[in-house]
């Protein structure tokens, strides 16, 4: 079966071509981006015509189309096939994720208009965290907030912690449902979760990916009283300072340099005070999550590694595991697995499909 899988963002698409012949043997034909969609003096004015040009490189017939969609709300528990039902429900999910689903569905309809025969399917990066408990996923704020506007935790990069864990369990030759696994996506976005037999039951990123871990630019969990305190302090308006809090915080933020970690590792070598400070803000805050995942778990048979930081940097990750496990009878096993989100949307796919 020959699987497309899409990845929309506001100005680029990313494209991988696989040809899959059964579980576990797949085969990347193609694969690219195209970038500056809708930019000025782009000649790829939107989506579609992106996508014109992607299926002219493929250039040979394709079976189904895999789609990375960021919102799928409470609604959508696993991967589904595309129907004018579920466009819908994607269009609806766009208020939780006003940047992201839009672009996602503007693929989406870009190739229902190009290859009105293909069938497509959705994966979502909030699926996976649809087994949190309720406990887990509610926030400390009146009931009916979450009844009226849908505010809970959802959590993100679902499709990364999907692939890795099902990744750890292979290598540790043991099945997912027999696994206690925390799973840290160290990119420029950060999350942790923790992975029960098979299931998240905790993640680090919230209503929005705004929570959580120190990322690259993003602030993570801070006292909400700071949000009305700082825009009466600066002066500023909500649309500013949900753009300072997601764009000029976190590593970025403390360190004044950059919000690319292998910058700040070089200037803290050098001596660099706040790089140096900007990384043991990162490191400690990501100690405190995986310690209390331990708690929650009640152990963990291993924590994996994962996305740019996670699977590049092994420095980071031995001074976020240096001392941190050493009060447990059975510690965990380090794992450095490099994620693959469209193989794991190709794979997802691919099972539907053939189902189907
Ligand atoms: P995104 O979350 O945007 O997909 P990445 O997963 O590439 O981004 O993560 C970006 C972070 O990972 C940056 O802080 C960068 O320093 C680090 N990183 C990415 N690639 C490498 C690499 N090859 N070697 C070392 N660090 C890397």
């Amino acid at each position: 079966m020959k699987i497309l899988v899409i990845n929309c963002g506001s100005s680029s698409i990313k494209y991988k071509f696989f040809k899959i012949k059964k579980r576990l043997d797949e085969e990347i034909l193609n694969s690219g981006i195209i970038e500056h969609i809708g930019e000025k003096d782009s000649l790829i004015k939107n989506h579609y015509i992106g996508l014109k040009i992607i299926l002219e490189r493929i250039n040979i017939p394709i079976d189904g189309v895999g789609h990375r969609v960021v919102h799928g709300g409470e609604e959508f528990k696993k991967p589904v096939i595309i129907t004018e039902r579920v466009i819908r429900a994607i269009k609806n999910y766009s208020r939780f994720a006003p940047l992201h689903n839009p672009k996602n569905l503007a693929g989406i309809l870009a190739v229902k208009r190009l290859l009105p025969q293909v069938k497509q399917v959705a994966v979502f990066d909030t699926a996976f965290h649809q087994t949190i408990p309720q406990y887990a996923y509610m926030y400390g704020l009146p009931y009916r907030y979450y009844e009226s506007y849908g505010i809970r935790r959802y959590g993100f990069h679902g499709t990364s912690h999907a692939y890795v864990v099902a990744e750890a369990a292979r290598l540790l030759k043991k099945p997912l449902s027999k696994l206690k696994l925390i799973s840290c996506h160290l990119g420029n976005g950060c999350s942790i979760t923790a992975v029960k037999y098979g299931k998240s039951i905790d993640t680090s990123m919230g209503f929005t990916p705004l929570e959580g871990l120190v990322m690259g630019t993003r602030c993570g969990d801070i006292d909400p009283a700071l949000i009305p305190y700082i825009m009466q302090k600066e002066k500023i308006s909500f649309l500013q300072i949900d753009e300072i809090l997601n764009k000029e915080s976190g590593l970025k933020g403390i360190s004044g340099l950059s919000n690319d970690m292998r910058i700040i590792f070089k200037e803290s070598k050098k001596g660099n005070f706040l790089a140096k400070l900007a990384i043991d803000v990162f490191i400690y805050r990501i100690k405190k999550y995986i310690s209390a995942y331990i708690g929650i778990l009640k152990g963990a048979d291993a924590v994996i590694f994962t996305a740019g930081i996670g699977q590049n940097q092994p420095e980071i990750v031995r001074m976020i595991c240096k001392d941190l496990f050493l009060h447990l009878n059975k510690r965990p096993k380090i794992l450095i697995i490099p994620t693959d989100e469209e193989l794991m949307i190709a794979r997802q796919t691919y099972e539907l499909l053939k189902k189907s």
